[in-house]
């Protein structure tokens, strides 16, 4: 398969939905009979932290999200809105963002880094490229990582760039689970919800994250951005 605008090889890992055009950047989503085109989005380093060796860039999927919650019953009894209301007021003045990781496909990933972000919102400079600046080769050759590296441990099991194995269509559905684990994390003890989400347009965006088994609670992964500096021990 090669690249519609610059004839390039596109890169096709293991499992991937996504092909990234590593000459140009445009990516391309498999749907029936045809490849649509995708113009992903890469997030800049915000974290005040040193920044690691190894900057892994994970694939996550990011939707304008509208919630209206109808009701809802909870042992504390706050309002329907209550939980949703402090997302919006974190992503204020902006609207507020659902997120669901595309990178892998563990409940506890999708739950954990996908609810994480959404409650944190944060401040994202997006740029039009795929991250490949550190050439997996080049760190190969360095000894810094090899592409199994870590992958016994429950490791990424990739180099720079996670693969997408989740597409747009999947994500979608998915931002309701992520929805939901928000709402959970921010309720004490939610009984039910009567809820409409309306999932808005979606951009693929590659984020900067760091691997360590330390951050247990997060499946491993710190995303390198400040709101998220708080995590560091
Ligand atoms: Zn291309």
């Amino acid at each position: 398969m090669v690249c519609t605008r610059c004839r390039g090889r596109l890169d096709a890992p293991p499992n991937a939905v996504v092909y990234l055009c590593r000459a140009c950047g445009l990516a391309f989503e498999a749907a029936a009979e045809r490849l649509v085109e995708l113009k992903p989005l890469t997030a800049s380093l915000t974290t005040k932290s040193a920044p690691p060796p190894v900057v892994r860039y994970l694939a996550v999927w990011q939707f304008a999200a509208s919630v209206e919650v109808r009701s809802k019953d909870t042992r504390s009894g706050a309002q329907p809105e209550h939980v949703w209301d402090g997302v919006k007021r974190a992503a204020a003045p902006g609207p507020p963002f659902l997120y669901v990781p595309a990178f892998a496909f563990g409940r506890l990933v999708v739950q954990q880094l996908g609810a994480g972000l959404v409650e944190a919102q944060p401040v994202l400079s997006l740029e039009e490229r795929i991250p490949w600046e550190v050439p997996l080769l080049s760190l190969l050759h360095e000894g810094v990582v090899s592409v199994d590296a870590g992958k016994d441990e429950g490791g990424p099991g990739f180099g720079t760039v996670s693969p997408v194995v989740l597409g747009r269509r999947d994500a979608e559905a998915v931002a309701h689970y992520v929805y939901l684990a928000v709402e959970n994390r921010g309720s004490i003890d939610l009984r039910r919800i009567d809820y409409h989400v309306d999932v808005g347009e979606g951009d693929l965006l590659f984020l900067p994250a760091v691997y360590d088994r330390r951050y247990v609670r997060d499946s491993g992964w710190r995303f390198l951005l400040r709101e998220f500096d708080g995590l560091v021990a």
